[in-house]
């Protein structure tokens, strides 16, 4: 039975109906850009997410840009990021005119290494600092790193495109975040019917200055205070997420307890480790991550699950560094806090399916499937 790495057309009873109901008013009015229902999504955003300042807008790239030039990062300036994520993260920092300074990650959560972090702080005096939190989780040290960051003076921006709806220390990851984005790309765990994003910011001042940037540093109808571009989210968007934000609970909870099954079902089997969130963390169960040691396993075991067709990934195969978009900014500076942490989770990482309302034969064919790859 061909299992899927994700299926976003499992939607609850009822959902399509309101999302049809809401697409006929927008239609009636032409409201498609603005209005009432962006307004609404963003107090409802603000509400779960530890009513920090919210600004939504066209998609998470962008959201990573707003947040740079609203802090003011521009040509030349250093920028960490890590050597593991999203091209999308490298891309920010160049599309604004900085250079990406890669940094390894750990190997306990995937995130940056703090220590070297805090090296490259003192030795190369860099103008920001962005991590990634991948995989649905948060790192574990992030409040340390604020706290780094704050009195080095530095902004810290945080690319939480996987990890809406996570929880550090049980509160909302962007409550106390000084700046931080996320995607609402329809496969993240809480998706639109297109592309959206958002930034979200502790300071009221950087967020409205976030807010002129995303629509052409316009501060009266014919009046324009700034550079910025067209980075809107549009109404139709903003109507699919809040219908979304009615199910956003159950839908984690059912993610999150096949995140656990996982857990369960792999942990006898020697050679795979299924990796878990941080402690001081809660997940909102984005992806399967594991672990295989022995490659020549990965690779039995990836042509196993091509063969009975079911959907893995591995986020992600290779680093920023490695990348031939890369070459041009790479250099000793931007690579000397590079390492084989990061390397060495591209290669070994494997992510089985994980969404939500699997079914229990999905599951429990991926389960049989990686049992028979071991077995040997
Ligand atoms: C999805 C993602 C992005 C990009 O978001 P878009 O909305 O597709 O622009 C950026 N960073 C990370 C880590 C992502 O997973």
């Amino acid at each position: 039975m061909a299992v899927p790495f994700i299926d976003i057309k499992r939607l609850e009873n009822g959902f399509q109906q309101k999302w049809i109901e809401a697409v006929k008013n927008l239609s009636n009015n032409t409201a498609f850009i603005g209005g009432e229902v962006v307004l609404q999504l963003e107090n409802s955003l603000s509400n779960i997410c530890g009513n920090t300042n919210v600004v939504t807008c066209a998609n998470g790239t962008d959201a990573m840009q707003l947040a740079l030039r609203a802090n003011d990062i521009s040509t030349g300036d250093k920028v960490l990021i890590p050597d593991l994520t999203f091209w999308a993260t490298f891309e920010a920092v160049v599309n604004v005119g900085a250079l990406p300074i890669l940094v390894d990650c750990n190997l306990k959560d995937q995130t940056l290494d703090i220590e070297k972090v805090t090296h490259a702080i003192t030795q190369i005096k860099p103008q920001a600092v962005l991590i990634v939190h991948l995989y649905g989780w948060a790192a574990k040290e992030i409040k340390t790193l604020r706290l780094i960051c704050e009195k080095s003076g530095i902004p810290l921006i945080e690319d939480s495109a996987q990890a809406f709806y996570v929880k550090v220390d049980n509160q909302s990851i962007f409550k106390d975040a000084h700046c931080a984005t996320t995607s609402f790309y329809p496969a993240k765990v809480f998706g639109a019917a297109g592309d959206a994003g958002a930034v979200f910011c502790k300071d009221s001042e950087l967020a409205e200055k976030i807010r002129l940037l995303t629509n052409h540093g316009r501060s009266t109808h014919y009046g324009y205070q700034a550079i910025g571009w067209n980075s809107r989210i549009d109404a139709l968007q903003a109507a699919y997420l809040t219908i979304s934000l009615e199910y956003l609970q159950k839908r984690v909870e059912s993610r999150l307890d096949f995140a656990k099954r996982y857990q369960k079902e792999l942990a006898g089997i020697t050679g795979i480790k299924v990796a878990s969130p941080p402690e001081n963390i809660i997940s909102n169960g984005y992806c399967n991550v594991c672990f295989i040691d022995d490659l020549k396993i990965k690779t039995e075991l990836e042509a196993r699950l091509k063969e009975n067709q079911i959907g893995f990934a591995n986020i992600y195969p290779s680093t920023m560094s490695e990348q031939l978009g890369a070459e041009p900014y790479m250099n000793p500076l931007s690579t000397n806090y590079c390492g084989d942490n990061a390397k060495w989770v591209c290669q070994h990482i494997i992510n089985l399916p994980l969404f939500a309302y699997m079914r229990e034969d999905e599951f429990k064919e991926v389960i049989d499937t990686v049992k028979s790859a071991f077995q040997f």
